[in-house]
């Protein structure tokens, strides 16, 4: 996916900034993957039009801002001014607290149909790869697909259901794989949700 810096306005008092989208460690390439978009607006935090507005889930007990922009979340500042957290950790067990606040605060979180949920490997957490069907899992390393076919395994009755599972995903369908990977050793994990 191509992340080409665009025009944009300059802020009034023309401050220099990258034009490079910030560098997410848990979510690598957030554009791909539908979490940051392309938007000509104004962040309601920053008050800059940065070209780039965030379109993944805000959790908190206030009503999330209309705009954020990725650098108001790379650099923690929206989830501290408006006490939000962008991912939610159910089940992140295991990994240092700096991991979790690092994940939580800083990293665009990705929407899935009922519940998302990030992946962990060794005692970190992993790439965030994006939402992928039955056609984009052919295209990509056989361990993918196995990750995901171990994710329908525990669905499924049969292995029959569970290879039909497999080709009902659709990466914008009702049935959907999320894709991660362990920036450590490299395996990849799954999660998979139905609408
Ligand atoms: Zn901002
Ligand atoms: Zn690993």
């Amino acid at each position: 996916m191509e992340c080409t810096p665009i025009a944009r306005k300059r802020a009034a008092y023309d401050l220099e900034m990258s034009e490079d989208l910030p560098v997410f460690r848990y979510h690598s390439d957030p554009v791909s993957t539908g979490s940051v978009v392309r938007e000509d607006t104004t962040c309601d935090l920053c008050r800059l039009e940065r070209g780039w507005r965030y379109a993944g889930p805000a959790y908190g007990r206030k009503r999330a801002p209309a705009s954020i922009c990725p650098w108001c979340v790379a650099d923690g500042s929206a989830a501290e001014i408006f006490d939000l957290v962008f991912v939610d950790t159910h089940g992140s067990g295991g990994v240092a607290p700096g991991v979790v606040d690092e994940l939580t605060k800083r990293t665009p979180g990705y929407t899935a149909w009922q519940q998302e949920e990030w992946c962990f490997h060794c005692s970190d957490a992993c790439d965030y790869l994006g939402p992928v069907g039955s056609s984009e899992l052919r295209d990509l390393p056989e361990e993918a697909s196995s990750a995901v076919q171990g994710v329908l395994a525990d669905w499924a009755q049969s292995d029959e259901e569970r290879i039909t599972l497999f080709e009902m995903l659709r990466r914008d369908g009702d049935l959907t794989a999320y894709l991660f990977r362990c920036l450590h050793c490299g395996e990849f994990r799954a999660r998979c949700d139905s609408a």
